[in-house]
């Protein structure tokens, strides 16, 4: 407490992850997220008509739990990504760098965070973001309401002073984000004689996937502190560049080896905008980068198949929504007070409820404890806003006070109401 937040400290490794990797993260770690996040029992409020998730809980005596990930920061740095680029940007630093290249969608919760943190620590935040806008904002860039505008996380992009650079969809499909983000550090370290640190998507690489290794440490140290000391049967996240599952997948891998005797969690990461396929070879992909060793004999590709399960998890598309996860996020949030967000957090719990709880198969959640790691996103529902009206619009009225007596009949007169 006190420190500067670009201060270094060094990381010490969880016991369970001791000579487990070729490479470390020898820079050390920020202290730049609200940790640990909380972690409790997520019920629903008993006095509402449940909808049909909680019944279902209910009938296959589940037992619910949440961990907060969406509280690791304010507006700025909330959500997942900043436990990653607690590593990432400590290792920017301890190298000297000043200005940092990241890329994602328009509404990227990755880059909003990834602005915020650099300019916490003195760093320079250069995003590149997808849209398909990206020749319509061109051409309104000088009007004072066009340009790119200031919807969810835009608008903390531009409130940190980021360099925004537009691309469509179909122009970074065809270079790749790799090749976008090393051509972007080109051009800028050409432009200035000083090197540019480059961020992957989701800041999903080998470093920032210890933020999650390290997540694991701090969630199995609250999970031991529960009095009723409950198995921990599943976890169940949203997936989008990889680097949550690879560090919650490899940690609880890991930690429950150690533990030798307890039954490791099943993981479940829930893919919001690609296939399993993808994620099974993206997530071996970090581990290999990290120098995970694994048992002789074991492709890291097999070990990765067995610690992890990649759900299908993406409904109409990355960033589209249904009205019925619309309807769902909304349910949760009129009955618990959580909101989750439409692209990630919703769209996981919604598809992991529907497709593994509401068929036969269910019967093997009977009676388990399932956690739900809420990764945060609640900016992107701003994107969502005009969708969510019809389902906001039912559970939350609005209602003139007409003080007066000015208006019509359903009005309130407070001042007689409180005769
Ligand atoms: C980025 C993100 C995810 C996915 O995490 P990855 O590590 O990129 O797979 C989940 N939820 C939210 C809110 C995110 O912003």
């Amino acid at each position: 407490m006190g420190q500067p937040i670009a201060q270094r400290y060094d990381y010490i490794l969880p016991l369970w992850a001791k000579d487990k990797f070729e490479h470390l993260p020898t820079a050390g770690r920020l202290h730049m997220a609200n940790l640990p996040t909380p972690l409790y029992q997520w019920t629903h409020n008993q006095g509402y008509t449940t909808s049909s998730f909680w019944k279902r809980l209910q009938e296959l005596d589940i037992t619910l739990y949440i961990k907060r990930d969406d509280m690791t920061g304010g507006c700025e740095t909330g959500g997942n990504k900043v436990r990653k680029l607690e590593f990432l940007l400590a290792d920017a630093l301890a190298k000297g760098y000043k200005k940092v290249v990241t890329i994602g969608g328009e509404q990227s919760n990755h880059c909003r965070a990834t602005a915020a943190a650099c300019r916490m620590v003195g760093m320079e935040p250069h995003l590149i973001l997808r849209t398909p806008r990206a020749d319509e904002i061109q051409r309104s860039s000088n009007e004072i309401e066009g340009g790119i505008g200031h919807t969810g996380n835009i608008l903390f992009d531009r409130m940190v002073g980021s360099s925004i650079y537009t691309c469509t969809p179909g122009e970074y499909g065809r270079m790749g984000s790799k090749e976008l983000v090393s051509r972007l550090c080109a051009h800028l370290e050409e432009k200035s004689g000083e090197s540019v640190y480059p961020i992957p998507v989701g800041g999903s690489n080998g470093m920032g996937t210890w933020g999650y290794i390290q997540g694991v440490e701090e969630l199995l140290s609250q999970w031991n502190t529960i009095d009723t000391k409950p198995s921990l049967d599943h976890v169940v996240f949203a997936c989008g560049s990889g680097g949550t599952a690879a560090g919650i997948t490899i940690g609880m891998a890991l930690a429950f080896e150690a533990l030798e005797g307890s039954l490791a969690p099943k993981v479940h990461a829930m893919g919001v905008c690609d296939d399993p396929d993808y994620f099974y070879d993206y997530v071996a992909g970090i581990a290999n980068e990290m120098g995970l060793k694994v048992t002789a004999g074991v492709s890291t590709k097999e070990y990765i198949r067995e610690h992890m399960i990649a759900h299908q998890g993406k409904g109409k598309g990355y960033a589209a929504s249904t009205p019925e996860e619309l309807e769902f996020i909304t349910a949760l949030a009129l009955e618990t007070g959580v909101v989750l967000d439409p692209v990630y957090s919703g769209k996981a719990l919604y598809h992991f409820f529907t497709s593994e709880l509401q068929n036969d198969e269910a019967e093997k959640y009977r009676g388990t404890n399932i956690l739900f790691w809420h990764t945060g996103g609640a900016l992107g529902l701003f994107d969502k806003a005009n969708d969510l009206l019809v389902t906001m619009g039912r559970i939350a009225p609005t209602i003139r006070l007409d003080l007066y007596g000015k208006s019509g009949t359903n009005a309130i007169d407070i001042s007689k109401a409180i005769e």
